[in-house]
């Protein structure tokens, strides 16, 4: 079996379709072609296609079932599971080129529930899905140091686990959608991080404290987080709010744990209030401004909550 496994396994210079070359998918996809594999790429933006064939070797196809039909594995980076759904089942779809027992990975930050949907109408046609969203940033898919959350049936994680540590460290979640459940909820928390600390450096500020000197003292004290000890200091401080992470997708993924939560009763008071929180900011800043800009939001309240 474990011979088996290893000669259904994904190494170089396998061919991988990779679709969706955006702020993740780029740096992404380029350590796949650095690592040895031969890429058959596709992104509905012309410009992100040529900027990333652009000192990369790869094949671009724009049609998604003729890149299926090219490849055993096929990688989506998409803004959620609805587009990625339209990508792979609509009309002239990957899965409409895809031979029997080629596997797609869902890398996005998808709805869980729609992947275990998706991964149903797949298993019709042989095809296996798996997911696995990632966590790090721009930074970090860069140097291949992400977070893979991986989900999906034991036999296909491990057939795609040699290309996934391409990425960085893999963590298999356990069945089909768990991965975009954890991914789902770290951002959660990771939400609620930056959202706090930013109402905590806003009332020091204004109490007269330097927010130089509070992340600083935070960041040696109990109250620090990879907002205060990370974003602060590189983002928010200096006032480029360029961390390469859109609002609209931070937003999307507190709305997908509030979905979560309420859909296995569990609780979430303070859930609700972070997801109101950055579908107001999304509302105000629009879903392009960087989440790091959710400072500038939470500063407008002006001492109001959102609901005075
Ligand atoms: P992005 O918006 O920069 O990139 C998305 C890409 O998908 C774009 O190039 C866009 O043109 C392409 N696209 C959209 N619709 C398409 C379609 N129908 N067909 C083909 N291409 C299409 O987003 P991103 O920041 O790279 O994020 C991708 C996913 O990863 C999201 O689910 C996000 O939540 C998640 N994520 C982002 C980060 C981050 O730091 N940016 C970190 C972890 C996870």
């Amino acid at each position: 079996r474990c011979w088996r496994n290893m000669a259904n396994s994904f190494t170089p210079p396998e061919a991988v379709g990779f679709v969706g070359l955006g702020n993740m998918g780029a740096p992404m996809a380029r350590r796949l072609a650095a690592a040895g594999y031969r890429l058959v790429i596709a992104d509905a933006d012309a410009v992100a296609v040529a900027r990333f064939a652009d000192g990369t070797p790869c094949r671009h196809e724009p049609d998604l079932a003729v890149l299926g039909g090219a490849c055993r594995i096929v990688i989506t980076m998409l803004p959620d599971g609805h587009i990625v759904r339209d990508v792979v089942l609509g009309a002239n779809g990957i899965a409409a080129g895809l031979q029997r027992d080629a596997v797609i990975i869902d890398m996005s930050s998808s709805a869980p529930v729609g992947t275990r949907d998706l991964g149903a109408a797949l298993a019709g046609r042989g095809v296996h899905l798996m997911d696995a969203p990632v966590s790090g940033g721009v930074a970090k898919a860069r140097d291949g140091t992400l977070a893979v959350m991986a989900g999906g049936e034991a036999s296909v994680v491990e057939r795609c686990r040699a290309l996934l540590e391409v990425f960085g460290r893999v963590f298999p979640t356990g069945g089909p959608g768990t991965g975009h459940a954890m991914k789902a909820l770290n951002n959660y928390l990771s939400a609620a991080h930056l959202a706090t600390a930013a109402e905590g450096v806003i009332a020091g500020t204004r109490f007269g404290i330097a927010p130089e000197t509070m992340i600083e003292i935070l960041n040696s004290s109990s109250g620090r987080s990879y907002s205060t000890e990370y974003k602060y200091p590189k983002f928010i401080l200096p006032g480029t709010f360029n961390a390469g992470f859109a609002l609209g997708l931070m937003a999307k993924d507190v709305r997908l744990a509030l979905e979560l939560a309420r859909a296995n009763g569990a609780p979430h008071v303070l859930l609700q209030a972070v997801s109101d929180t950055w579908t107001r900011a999304e509302q105000q800043l629009g879903p392009r401004a960087d989440h790091t800009e959710v400072v500038k939001y939470l500063e407008s309240l002006a001492g109001g909550t959102a609901n005075d």
